[in-house]
């Protein structure tokens, strides 16, 4: 049976593996080598140089591929690179239209690294997706989507905006950091592009920093290999065999996250002294019904406000919390908590962020997989 027509939770721990070759060993080996003996020049065993390829390297893109369904995956050494090698296949004087409500490095990234190199970045919300037609021109090459998006839990209709970028022959990608291929799998709705931070669920433990990318055509897997190549922002083996372990329980960490997720946003909107949680399975979510479709099940990022609070007042509360730690990233069996205006969404500007509504008072929980009548209780203490 090939790993092609394994179901998703067999396909996280077999997909795109098999058991190495020298001695059978059942987790890829840490091919811990910078280079490979050859016989005569160019007779090799097909790796020559680790920044070209490395099997620990290979058998986490081959697991990546397998679990989004695509056909090539490519690992970066962090999820910016993987985002740096996507945004490398643009020329300057191209166009990308972006959401608006991103991951705040992809933000710094866009406009601090890319804008001096000619590419123009339009940022706009995407939960209506006819709005982006409107930013579309000849010169519009990649629509760039995170979903839900961070940290306000919107939703973007991922088919819808493909069928747009199909039209008009525009790439599209879609970060799947927040979703993961559990949750949700862009190559399925037409997506061109997924990217990774594997920093987060797909690594799952907070002990590495990793990026990915899949993708189904040979062409364009071919242009963003030559990028890895040239550019060079490899994942090292030993993060890839992290990433491999962390994915192998991707599925069942992912149950856990759906289940407690659900029962802290339920937990925090009928609590007195909370304003608003912000969290797609609500059933008053602007964009619910997109949220019951394109995913299976909510998952663990959750962000709220509590009612007439302000900067201060938020920083108590993630102060507080003992369970929760109070730390970037998310993704982990532990459970996190953030201040996104002051850490995460620092480097977007105050009135830009506010926009989106990244507000001073805004708290995020990244909900970890930890008994949930444990985090209840901190919450409860913290918010008082
Ligand atoms: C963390 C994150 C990134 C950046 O990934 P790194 O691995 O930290 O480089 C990009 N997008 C989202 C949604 C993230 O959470």
């Amino acid at each position: 049976m090939g790993s092609k027509d394994l179901k998703f939770n067999s396909k996280t721990i077999h997909g795109g593996q098999h058991p190495d070759k020298a001695y059978g060993a059942v987790m890829p080996p840490i091919y811990q080598t910078s280079t490979y003996a050859q016989t005569t020049p160019g007779g090799h065993k097909g790796f020559e140089y680790s920044r070209s390829g490395n099997p620990t390297r290979t058998a986490l893109e081959n697991s990546l591929a397998s679990i989004e369904n695509g056909k090539y995956g490519l690992a970066f050494a962090s999820g910016l690179a993987a985002m740096d090698a996507v945004i490398k296949l643009l020329n300057p004087g191209d166009e990308v239209v972006s959401t608006n409500d991103l991951y705040g490095g992809s933000y710094r990234l866009f406009k601090q690294i890319f804008e001096k190199y000619g590419i123009t970045f339009h940022f706009i919300g995407m939960q209506d997706p006819g709005k982006i037609e409107g930013y579309i021109n000849d010169k519009t090459k990649l629509i760039w989507v995170e979903t839900p998006t961070n940290p306000m839990m919107n939703i973007i209709n991922i088919k819808a905006v493909s069928d747009m970028a199909r039209k008009h022959g525009v790439l599209l990608a879609v970060d799947n950091t927040f979703a993961t291929p559990y949750i949700q799998q862009p190559l399925d709705l037409g997506a061109d592009i997924v990217m990774h931070s594997a920093t987060k669920y797909l690594g799952g433990h907070s002990d590495v920093v990793v990026g990915g990318l899949v993708v189904k055509d040979k062409t364009l897997a071919d242009k963003l290999y030559f990028i890895q190549n040239a550019s060079g922002a490899v994942c090292g083996p030993m993060d890839s065999f992290l990433v491999l372990r962390g994915i192998k329980t991707l599925h069942v960490r992912m149950q856990r996250h759906n289940e407690n997720g659900i029962a802290i946003a339920n937990f925090l909107a009928d609590h007195p002294k909370i304003e608003k949680v912000y969290w797609p399975g609500f059933e008053d979510h602007p964009n619910h019904n997109v949220a019951k479709e394109q995913m299976k099940g909510f998952g663990g990022m959750i962000s709220f406000i509590t009612k007439g609070s302000n900067y201060d007042d938020a920083i108590k509360i993630v102060e507080k919390l003992q369970l929760f730690t109070l730390a970037e990233s998310l993704g982990g069996v532990e459970s996190l908590a953030g201040h996104p205006a002051s850490m995460t969404h620092a480097s977007i500007p105050k009135e830009e962020r506010e926009k989106s509504g990244v507000v001073d008072a805004l708290i995020r929980l990244s909900v970890g997989i930890e008994d949930v009548d444990d985090l209840i209780a901190d919450l409860e203490q913290a918010i008082g």
